[in-house]
C-alpha cells in the first residue's frame, strides 16, 4: 500500500521538502545495510534536524500506523537498520554536529550521527581520547554504536561503547522526548534508562543526543606481532599475557586462513613466518615506563608460548604496517567468497581453544571453509563462515554450522553475539541463549516504550 500523501506532505512540512525522498535510488540507498542479506527499500527516507522534528515525524507514523526505523551510518552487521517492514527510514545523517568537549569535566555531547573516527580525531587533538573504536569508525556514527552498544580491538582494557555513555536525549515511540543520566559520573535516580537504551538496537527509541565520558589520551603505546604454528599455542600466549598481569589495550588473533586471504588480496607471497597458524597482534599503552614493562612481559608470554617470531614496530610507520593485516580482514574475505555469515561470537577468554576446537569440528563435519579471527583478550571472535554463491547445498551446510556453533558457544558459556547484535539476523537463534521467560520481559520492556510495535519492527524477536 502506498504511503497517503497527507502523510507525505506531513513529512515535506516538518523536515522541508528536500529532505523527504521517496524516489528509486533514495529507497534503494536504504534498502539493506553491511549485512547485504536481501534488499527492503522502505517507502520513504526522511532527514530530520532535532530532536523536535522527529518527535513530530514520530507522532505522524503513530497517527498513519507507518512504521518507522532509525538509522545511523548504515553498517551494521545484521540488518538493524533495514525497514524489513516497509516504512519509513528516518535518516540521522544530518545531525552530525560535535555539541561540546568540556575538557575540564571529561565529557563530550555530541548528536547521534558523528561520525566515530571524527569524534576520536576532535577528542585526541586536546590530549583526551575516546576508547571504542569498531573497525568500521569512518563508516560508524556514535548514536548506531549506542544503539548496538559497539566494541572493537580496545575493548578489552577500556571497555565497550557502554562504559562510556552518560546520559542520553531519546525520542520515545510516541513523540515524547526522554533524557536519561546526565553530565555526572554517579547517577542513581529511578531505573538506568541510559544503559536500557545501550544496546536496544534502535527498537525502544530514537537517540538524538548522547554525553559520553573522555579519559586522558595514553601518552606512550607499544604494538608487537607474535606468530605461532598452532592456534592453540596462540591462544595459550593469550592466557600467558593474562598470567604476567597485563592487559593490553589491544590483544588481537588471526588464524591461518585469515592470513592467507589478506596475502592473496594484499597480492604477497606471505605475511608472516611459513605455516603460521596463528598471529597475534598485541598493543600495550600508558606511561612510557610502564607500556615498556608490559612489552616485555608480552614478549616473555609468547616465548612460552611457543612463538616462531616477535616483531615490535619501532615507529608509527611499522605499527600502521603490523595493524595493516588486521585492518584488510574483512575486504580480503571476500577474495575466498561473496558470502560470509560472520558471527561475532564470544567465549570466557579462557575457552578459547575450546572454542578453536568447536570451529576445527564445524570445518570437517560440515566441509567448509571458516577463517576466524577477532579480539582475543575479550574471547570475542569473529568466526567467518564462508559460501560459495550458487551452491544452495553448501548454504545449507552453512546454515546447519551456524545453528551447531551458536549451540556450542552457549554450551561454553559465551554468547552468540558479542558486539553487533542480532538485528533481524540472528533473532531465530535468540531462544539458544536466552530463556522464555528472559524473551517475555524483553518484550514486554519493548511493549512498554512501544505498544503500537511501530519502531524497528521485526527485529531482536523471532516471529
Ligand atoms: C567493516 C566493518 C567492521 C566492523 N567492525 C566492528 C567492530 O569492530 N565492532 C563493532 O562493534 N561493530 C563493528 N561493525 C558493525 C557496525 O559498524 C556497528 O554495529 C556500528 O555500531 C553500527 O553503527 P551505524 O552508525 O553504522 O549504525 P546503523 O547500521 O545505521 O544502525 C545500527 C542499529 O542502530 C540503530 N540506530 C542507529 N542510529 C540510531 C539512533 N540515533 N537512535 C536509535 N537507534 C539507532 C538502527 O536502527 C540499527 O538497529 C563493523 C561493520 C563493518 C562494516
Amino acid at each position: 500500500v502506498p504511503l497517503p500523501s497527507e502523510f507525505l506532505d506531513g513529512l515535506r512540512s516538518i523536515a522541508g521538502a528536500e529532505y523527504v525522498r521517496t524516489d528509486e535510488s533514495s529507497r534503494t540507498a536504504f534498502a539493506a545495510d553491511a549485512l547485504k542479506r536481501g534488499a527492503h527499500p522502505p517507502d520513504a527516507v526522511i532527514f530530520p534536524d532535532g530532536a523536535d522534528q522527529i518527535s513530530a515525524v514520530v507522532r505522524l507514523c503513530r497517527e498513519h500506523k507507518v512504521p518507522f526505523v532509525p538509522r545511523g551510518g548504515g553498517s551494521g552487521f545484521t540488518g538493524g537498520s533495514v525497514p524489513v517492514r516497509g516504512g519509513l527510514v528516518i535518516s540521522l545523517e544530518r545531525m552530525n554536529r560535535i555539541l561540546e568537549i568540556d575538557e575540564a569535566n571529561l565529557i563530550a555531547v555530541v548528536e547521534p550521527n558523528v561520525i566515530t573516527g571524527q569524534l576520536q580525531e576532535a577528542v585526541e587533538r586536546v590530549g583526551l581520547f575516546y576508547p571504542p573504536d569498531p573497525s568500521s569508525l569512518n563508516q560508524c556514527a556514535i548514536g548506531g554504536n549506542v544503539a548496538e552498544c559497539a566494541g572493537g580491538p580496545r575493548a578489552f582494557k577500556y571497555g565497550t561503547t557502554k562504559q562510556y555513555v552518560l546520559g542520553l536525549e531519546a525520542v520515545l515511540p510516541n513523540g515524547d522526548v526522554v533524557r536519561t543520566g546526565g553530565k555526572v559520573v554517579k547517577n542513581v535516580v529511578g531505573y538506568d534508562l541510559t544503559h536500557l537504551l545501550v544496546g536496544s538496537e534502535g527498537t525502544l527509541a530514537i537517540i538524538t543526543r548522547v554525553i559520553l565520558r573522555l579519559i586522558p589520551k595514553p601518552p606512550a603505546r607499544t604494538t608487537l606481532r607474535a606468530t605461532f604454528d598452532t592456534i592453540e599455542a596462540a591462544a595459550d600466549a593469550v592466557t600467558r599475557v593474562i598470567a604476567h598481569r597485563v592487559i593490553p589495550a589491544s590483544l588481537e588473533l588471526i588464524d591461518g586462513d585469515s592470513l592467507e586471504a589478506v596475502a592473496q588480496y594484499l597480492n604477497v607471497r606471505a605475511l608472516a613466518p611459513e605455516r603460521t597458524a596463528g598471529l597475534l597482534l598485541i598493543e600495550v599503552d600508558g606511561l612510557a615506563e610502564a607500556v615498556a614493562e608490559e612489552a616485555v612481559r608480552c614478549e616473555q608470554a609468547c616465548r612460552e608460548a611457543g612463538a616462531t617470531e616477535i616483531l615490535r614496530a619501532k615507529d608509527e610507520a611499522e605499527r600502521q604496517e603490523l595493524w595493516r593485516v588486521r585492518r584488510e580482514l574483512s575486504p580480503s574475505l571476500k577474495t575466498v567468497s561473496p558470502i560470509k555469515f560472520n558471527h561475532d561470537v564470544v567465549v570466557p577468554k579462557a575457552r578459547i581453544p575450546d572454542l578453536f576446537g568447536l570451529v576445527r569440528r564445524l570445518k570437517e563435519e560440515y566441509g567448509l571453509r571458516i577463517p576466524c579471527f577477532g579480539h582475543a583478550g575479550d574471547g570475542n571472535i569473529h568466526v567467518n563462515i564462508m559460501v560459495t554463491p550458487g551452491n544452495e547445498e553448501e548454504m545449507r551446510r552453512a546454515h546447519d554450522a551456524e545453528r551447531v556453533l551458536f549451540q556450542g558457544v552457549v554450551a561454553l558459556e559465551g554468547s552468540i553475539s558479542g558486539e553487533h547484535g542480532i538485528g533481524f539476523a540472528k533473532a531465530r537463534f535468540l531462544p539458544i541463549e536466552l530463556s522464555q521467560p528472559t524473551i517475555e520481559l524483553m518484550k514486554r520492556v519493548k511493549q512498554a516504550f512501544d505498544p503500537d510495535g511501530l519502531l524497528n519492527p521485526g527485529k531482536i524477536f523471532p516471529d
